[in-house]
């Protein structure tokens, strides 16, 4: 038996086994898909808000403002690329820089480090390619940009370096309440545990019911798409660039990517509640995206979009994240709804989910032999050409560029593999390594991605996944 079943390995569920592999449990991530950060972990703006838009009494307000200050700590122990780049939140009108002063008060009072409103002339000296008809900004230093899914990946491989166990394909279809644990069921063998914690996003509505007939809220997806540019449109802007935000949310970003692109939207529309795998992208939201972002600046060049895609918002009906062990069902604790901010409170939900499964559990028992540092990853490009030469001496897979578009090797791809929480499919390892990621989007390096895959995991070429169960690359041998 577990003491802790985790259900779902996004950016909270892998946080919170990240936290909890600090104490003396026996803890289990228990994940539906064939990897960490399938969900909507995988497809969101990357923004690590700097916190001063959520109500001043709300757990997304509380939480994101204490989860911004925990990044560089968390990322320096895990290896996740980071840059605290800042954000300007831009007005064009009084009427918008009167919510801007609304923005900056809620934000002081939320304690949210150095915000500022600054002048039109200063904007447009920080970024020259924004609208001539900018009057003021936000200036919020504190906001950053991080490879979300890395976090995911990062927080799982650390866990389970320090004793956490995690099982993939395992789709949790039903759970029994026992007097004094939970017993988990899916289409393999069951798993008993004393405590759940359900993190299972879009689906966590779902999860709850199948404790609790009656849950106290449900969840809905909210589409937003994007646009990705190639990284040869350079410093296009250098901050984070909202709008002012409305009553839908913060708007259409124009934002770097921490590992150099551009990132153009997201926009805004609500799915029915069945639709929680509808992350496809549609001509017409696309259409609005560069209709939204307009208000930010009208010279985007969308002739260097390399891909676009989408993520699914999971909106609570209570409008806040829910973090909290149900008053139904003890030893249920849902962290539920927790769309934007979640990625920049991950880190401060764990630690609260850690605290609340403490009190729970009355107390528990730090580990004499935990390690918080993750084992780094090798980025090849980075280092000097002694240290290259001497890698590939050593190694001489480390000399094979696979992708030539963002120089990643063979060596790389391979430990990507075999990690602790290695990726099993081409998608996988594009999220870790990042072969396919760039302008050929995996045209050339693809197939040999698989190559390496199938090598590497004994397996025929013919069964690789692009991503998700079923989505098979090869249909057969030609000729055959
Ligand atoms: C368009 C968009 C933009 C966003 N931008 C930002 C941003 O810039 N900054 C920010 O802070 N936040 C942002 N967010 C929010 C952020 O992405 C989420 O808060 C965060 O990724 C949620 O992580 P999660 O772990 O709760 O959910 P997920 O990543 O969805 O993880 C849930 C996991 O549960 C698994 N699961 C579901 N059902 C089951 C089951 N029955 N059995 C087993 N496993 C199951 C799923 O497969 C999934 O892997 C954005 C979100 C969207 C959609």
């Amino acid at each position: 038996m577990f003491d802790i079943a985790i259900i779902g390995a996004g950016a909270i569920g892998t946080a919170i086994a990240r936290v909890l592999s600090k104490y003396q449990l026996n803890t289990i991530i228990l994940e539906k898909d064939n990897d960490v950060s399938g969900g909507t972990t995988k497809a969101n703006s990357a923004i690590i808000h700097a916190g001063y838009d959520a109500p001043y009494d709300s757990n997304k307000g509380i939480f994101n403002v204490k989860g911004n200050a925990m990044f560089d700590e968390w990322c320096k122990d895990l290896d996740v690329p980071f840059k605290r780049i800042g954000s300007l939140v831009v007005a064009h009108n009084d009427e918008e820089l009167e919510t801007l002063k609304e923005l900056k008060e809620n934000g002081d009072r939320l304690g949210v480090p150095n915000l500022e409103i600054i002048s039109g002339d200063k904007v447009k000296a920080m970024e020259p390619n924004l609208r001539e008809d900018i009057i003021a900004a936000l200036y919020a230093p504190s906001a950053g940009i991080i490879e979300p899914w890395e976090l995911a990946i990062a927080c799982a491989e650390n866990a389970i370096e320090n004793g956490v166990e995690l099982r993939l394909n395992y789709d949790v279809k039903a759970i029994e309440q026992h007097e004094d644990h939970f017993r988990i069921f899916s289409d393999v063998e069951d798993v008993e545990a004393k405590l759940i914690i359900n993190a299972a996003g879009v689906y966590a509505d779902q999860l709850y019911k199948m404790v609790n007939e009656n849950p106290e809220f449900s969840i809905h997806p909210r589409r937003g798409q994007y646009y990705l540019l190639d990284k040869e449109v350079g410093t296009f802007v250098n901050h984070v660039i909202f709008p002012t935000p409305t009553k839908l949310g913060k708007g259409t970003l124009v934002t770097p990517t921490v590992d150099g692109n551009i990132l153009v939207g997201p926009d805004s529309e609500d799915l029915e509640e069945c639709k929680k795998e509808s992350v496809n992208t549609t001509y017409d939201r696309l259409a609005k995206v560069k209709e939204l972002a307009i208000g930010i600046t009208d010279k985007v060049p969308y002739g260097m979009n390399i891909t676009t895609f989408a993520g699914l918002r999971a909106e609570p009906s209570t409008g806040d994240f829910i973090i909290e062990e149900s008053s139904v069902v003890p030893g249920f604790i849902n962290v539920a709804g927790i769309k934007s901010p979640g990625l920049s409170s991950a880190p401060a939900i764990a630690v609260y989910v850690g605290e609340l499964v403490g009190t729970i559990m009355a107390g528990l028992v730090e580990k004499a032999d935990y390690n918080p540092v993750r084992r780094p990853k090798l980025k090849f490009e980075h280092l000097s050409a002694e240290e290259k030469a001497a890698l590939i001496k050593e190694n001489p897979a480390y000399g094979r560029i696979i992708c030539r578009c963002e120089m990643i090797t063979e060596g790389e791809i391979v430990d990507a593999i075999h990690r602790s929480a290695g990726g099993r499919t081409v998608n996988g390892i594009k999220r870790r390594v990042r072969p396919g990621a760039g302008r050929c989007q995996g045209g050339f390096c693809g197939p040999r991605v698989m190559e390496i895959l199938a090598r590497e995991l004994k397996c025929d070429m013919e069964d690789v996944l692009q991503e998700n169960k079923g989505s098979y690359v090869l249909s057969g041998h030609t000729k055959a």
